[in-house]
């Protein structure tokens, strides 16, 4: 079976931007012919051969899979939330052709074993890609450090207690050791827990009119600060998830400029909406970090814009109806987001924040570079490819998410370019080329 991917623009960031044809062949991309050059012959236009197959991209934008490195699949153990399953599909129509799962699942991934059950699981379903973050503590309890190599062997590509802080920066340190010196990635997310105490929303005005308990952007930055001091100590790299405040911008960009080997990613939500989506949405726009000002917004668009966080990750994090239908404060934290992520990064390029080039960098070879994965459109390289539709208009219905659960604030939001085309490993995954 042959695929032609014809007539897209191709974005390849850092190596190509044009019109081209490509031509995958065993699950790989066999042939990129660039349009406009009349001495190369139409690599797909074979009607003869009875297994081929021509998409017209025309009019599409042809990317590196998407990566997002931020997920929460939850299973095992909370599969009426989302199973891999339907997860995977989720991230397929959201345009990604790999997503890698955090580990606060149930039981916690923090042995190889259910390493393997989920790297097995999602070979079995054989839809996107799922490379499993392990945990940096048993049971992300930051008490006993997890044995790295035999999740690494697993197939572990980073740890995190995601969910939790590592509270212990003599434990964090360890970690932060043990881990460079095996390769593998810490993501960290950075929460003072003593700090934000029992907060559920941004501390501020918003907070105060509706008379919940606040969590600053202290809460967040200390930690970030720390672990920035720790990678210096021990020259670890560390990538911080879900920023969110702009204190924690600016420590990043700070330690960037001083060779620092930290890494961040922000989710689509912090650049989107702010502390008063709480008034509107109440818990569907519960999440940690929290929403915060308009000038945390602006601050973690200027950290897109000019590099200080490499990579945007969803942070999907699907609760039932259940856990969000409950008073404010006792109400699970997290919204799902592959199916829009796309669609709210894509306002970015046209409020002018970044090109489509930068856009697709972070949504791809950023997050592959990061953690040590491959990607790129290149001859040779895996098919693992998104089409986006720029211009097709659309309304976010919850309730046709491939995802188990409904809980986003952006239900009924009118939104313009959405993806229209993933493909993994020369299969295509998911497709809606035609209105
Ligand atoms: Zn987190």
């Amino acid at each position: 079976m042959q695929i032609g991917i014809n007539g897209g623009r191709l974005i390849d960031p850092g190596h190509f931007d044009g019109i081209a044809d490509i031509l995958v062949k065993d699950g790989k991309i066999v042939k990129i012919v660039e349009k406009g050059d009349d001495s190369a012959p139409d690599p797909a236009s074979n009607p003869q051969h009875p297994e081929s197959k021509i998409i017209d991209a025309f009019g599409k934008i042809v990317t590196p899979g998407l990566i997002d490195m931020h997920v929460h699949l939850r299973e095992p153990g909370q599969e009426h939330k989302e199973t891999i399953e339907s997860g995977c599909r989720s991230a397929a129509w959201g345009g990604f052709s790999a997503v890698c799962c955090m580990p606060n699942t149930s039981p916690v991934n923090d042995n190889g074993q259910v390493t393997e059950y989920i790297r097995a699981r999602a070979q079995q379903l054989n839809l996107v890609r799922v490379f499993p973050v392990a945990a940096i503590s048993k049971g992300i309890e930051g008490k006993t450090l997890c044995d790295y190599e035999e999740l690494k062997q697993a197939g572990a590509v980073a740890v995190s207690d995601d969910g939790n802080p590592v509270m212990n920066s003599r434990m964090m340190r360890r970690a932060m050791e043990i881990a460079r010196d095996m390769d593998l990635k810490i993501i960290s997310h950075c929460e003072d827990i003593n700090l934000a105490a029992d907060g559920a929303m941004h501390e501020g005005a918003v907070a105060k009119n509706l008379g919940y308990p606040g969590i600053p952007g202290a809460s967040e930055s200390i930690m970030v600060l720390r672990d920035i001091a720790l990678s210096e100590l021990t020259r670890a790299p560390v990538h911080i998830a879900h920023v969110s405040a702009a204190e924690s911008v600016r420590a990043i960009r700070d330690a960037k400029a001083r060779g620092i080997r930290v890494t961040a990613e922000t989710a689509p939500h912090y650049f989107t909406i702010t502390e008063t989506a709480v008034k509107e949405c109440g818990t569907r726009a519960k999440m940690n970090p929290p929403l915060r000002t308009g000038a945390d917004r602006e601050a973690i668009r200027q950290g897109l814009a000019d590099g200080t966080i490499d990579a945007i990750a969803t942070d999907h994090a699907p609760h039932s109806n259940k856990d969000k239908d409950v008073a404010f404060g006792s109400a699970a934290n997290g919204i799902i987001g592959l199916e829009t992520a796309v669609s709210l990064s894509l306002q970015l390029v046209r409020q002018g924040v970044l090109s489509l080039t930068r856009l697709v960098e972070k949504m791809s070879t950023n997050p592959a570079r990061i953690l040590g994965l491959g990607s790129g459109l290149r001859v040779g390289h895996t098919a693992d490819i998104t089409l986006i539709d720029p211009d097709r208009e659309y309304t976010v219905k919850s309730e046709n998410f491939q995802s188990l659960s409904r809980n986003t604030p952006f239900d009924g939001w009118k939104l313009k370019g959405r993806p229209v085309l993933t493909m993994v490993g020369g299969r295509v995954v998911f497709e809606d080329l035609h209105t």
